[in-house]
């Protein structure tokens, strides 16, 4: 019923008998009154849980809350807390207070900037059209908010200034959106996360009339060009804001638009990577909403995948307006044309079966060496002939003495569509992104690196690639999911045998038919590792817990045959168990990961029991009722079901 399942246990329960109340599970009031929970949990919850906040986007897993954030946080970072709602009351459901801010969307294409505005009223069923877009009125308006993070992003690559790592003393409650005390995060996590103490312009010692300087070169808004003027509180129209990110240059931005990838996979767009794909690649910002004490706007600002500058704003913190929109804006953003520039695949065809010749179509005259261009058959030495096709891409090379080679070039979306292709099909979309997503991080992982290019065998035992041009089908798996890799796991697929760390192609094409999204799809053979761009690897989302994950996979079939006969109950793709960096634990059923802090103690060993069984039933009603996961959760951990 839920993917996100935050324990609100007692903060008292080292000295009281513990208290699980995990599942923020329907609207704040109605967890308030039928859950228990006293206001000031979910409040401080809501601040805690800023950073580690997970978003659904299916039908049957959670939504976003209308809980607002901390105000004092509010500024100049994000924060946001989620709970669940039925996902078609997400915006009739959105607070007790309407808000007078609408859901606002603008782009900046082939010149034109266009916008799109849906009141507090609509539905989720009211996507945007290209139809729909007016021109965007000079009279609108945001503040700044976390974007300025991203100006100052830019310019740092640009220079090319050495930017040290900010480390957390736990002086400043701002190191919330940072690191934990002790810790440090560099620039690339930092923009991710909006940690605003790394790029205080002071601790950077940047040069104010170097600032100028380059947004003057650059041909940016005027209040850009001045360092001072750069607060969040700073209003701007949005059709400048559009200006400024147009007139960032194209290295910085491109760096720029690899990192904010992992906002909707790690960051606090993180859950809605099913809906935008990696199309969207967006600064987070909150700030608090003018009209209505205590509450926030925001939104994300940056570019889509073609470099075309976006702003989205709306009622509620980042996280809630980038779940909110999803819906309404994937089908415009979808219409993106990715570039396929950024890397190439090259490609040693038919490794295993050595080419004996290769003749046109029809006639048998010899084709000489080069770029192929056209349709040709290609025999090889054990009696086969296989039709191939080629636009250029495609290479011929005789040389004396050993058989003729056929050589690939491809732009990388062309490659990974041409194995989604060849080793599975187009036919369910949400398994064939991820199998993208796995034939792109096979690649990055195995291939080697050649003059800019990854270079690797057609072969069974890599992965085999389509000798003619891909479906519209595949490109679009490709596309949609341009640049995704997996880090900090081996990738291994296979038709039909899963294994670990080995997914199996018709076991994600039966997940997809199920409902599960591409990401939750990948999280079910691999829930430890980082879903992010090559580009700008991120990795480290998941700190395991030491032990944990093999303790639970020893007592997880113990504990199927006691759960076996209680209705509701499924034995779940064994998770990862990661540390709670922040609150308390909690389950992630769309991420495949329960977050604990440990496992020494008996108490451990019951959270960690309690968070898996909310895995269990997450397709039933008990998974969300406490006192029955608690109660066999110490049942479980009590009795001689359980190897401590
Ligand atoms: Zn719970």
């Amino acid at each position: 019923m839920t993917s996100v399942l935050r324990d609100t246990r007692s903060l008292l329960a080292g000295t009281m008998r513990p208290v699980r109340a995990c599942a923020l599970a329907w609207v704040s009031t109605l967890v308030l009154g039928a859950g228990g929970l006293h206001p000031a949990d979910v409040f401080a919850s809501a601040a805690a849980h800023a950073e580690a906040s997970g978003v659904a986007h299916t039908p049957r897993v959670a939504a976003v809350a209308p809980v607002d954030p901390a105000p004092g946080l509010a500024d100049a970072s994000d924060t946001t807390i989620q709970a669940s709602l039925p996902a078609t009351n997400r915006m009739s459901l959105s607070g007790s207070k309407p808000s007078a801010e609408p859901l606002q969307f603008a782009w900046l294409r082939d010149g034109r900037a266009q916008y799109w505005r849906i009141d507090s009223r609509g539905t989720v069923g009211d996507q945007l059209s290209t139809q729909a877009a007016q021109p965007l009125p000079a009279t609108v308006e945001t503040p700044l908010g976390s974007v300025w993070k991203l100006f100052v992003y830019g310019y740092l690559v640009d220079r090319g200034i050495a930017t040290p790592d900010y480390n957390c003393t736990g002086g400043d409650p701002e190191e919330v959106y940072c690191c934990m005390t002790g810790g440090h995060i560099d620039r690339e996590r930092a923009l991710v996360q909006s940690c605003g103490l790394f790029f205080e312009p002071a601790r950077l010692h940047i040069d104010a009339a170097d600032w100028r300087k380059y947004w003057s070169a650059a041909g940016a808004p005027a209040w850009l060009r001045d360092l001072r003027a750069l607060q969040p509180a700073q209003r701007v129209a949005v059709a400048d804001l559009l200006a400024a990110l147009q007139a960032m240059p194209a290295r910085p931005r491109e760096a720029a638009s690899s990192t904010l990838i992992s906002v909707l996979t790690s960051g606090r767009g993180e859950g809605t990577v099913a809906l935008y794909g990696s199309l969207l690649r967006a600064k987070t910002w909150t700030m608090p909403d003018p009209a209505r004490p205590g509450a926030s706007i925001g939104g994300a600002a940056g570019w889509l995948a073609d470099g075309s500058p976006v702003w989205l704003g709306g009622p509620g913190g980042s996280a809630r307006v980038l779940a909110a929109a999803a819906p309404r804006i994937a089908p415009l953003l979808a219409q993106t044309i990715v570039p396929d520039d950024a890397a190439c695949v090259v490609v040693d065809f038919f490794t295993r079966y050595p080419v004996r010749e290769v003749l046109p179509v029809q006639g048998s005259a010899a084709v000489p060496d080069g770029p192929l261009t056209g349709a040709y058959r290609v025999g090889f030495a054990n009696g086969n002939w296989l039709r191939i096709e080629s636009r250029g891409e495609l290479l011929l090379q005789s040389d004396p003495g050993v058989a003729p080679r056929i050589i690939g070039r491809f732009g990388m979306n062309d490659y990974i569509a041409r194995v989604v292709e060849r080793e599975g099909d187009a036919r369910d979309e949400e398994a064939a992104k991820a199998l993208a997503v796995a034939a792109r991080s096979y690649v990055v992982q195995h291939g080697t690196r050649e003059r800019g290019c990854f270079r690797i065998d057609d072969s069974s035992s890599t992965q085999r690639v389509l000798a003619h041009p891909a479906s519209a089908g595949a490109r679009r798996a490709a596309d949609l999911t341009d640049a995704l890799v997996l880090t900090g796991v081996p990738v291994q697929y296979h038709h039909d045998k899963a294994a670990a760390g080995q997914m199996s192609w018709l076991d994600a094409k039966a997940a997809a038919q199920r409902g599960l999204t591409f990401d939750a799809i990948l999280a079910r053979t691999w829930p430890q590792a980082t879903l992010t761009s090559f580009e700008s690897p991120l990795a480290g989302d998941c700190q395991p817990v030491a032990g944990a994950r093999e303790w639970l996979q020893r007592n997880a079939s113990l504990w199927a045959r006691r759960l076996n006969d209680e209705p509701g109950y499924e034995t779940p793709d064994l998770p990862a168990v990661c540390a709670v960096t922040d609150g308390r634990p909690y389950a992630d059923a769309q991420r495949n990961r329960v977050y604990i802090h440990r496992l020494r103690s008996e108490d451990d060993r019951i959270a960690l029991a309690h968070e898996y069984i909310h895995l269990a039933f997450q397709h039933h009603p008990r998974g969300l009722d406490e006192g029955f996961v608690e109660r066999t959760a110490r049942a479980l951990i009590r009795s001689e079901a359980t190897v401590q």
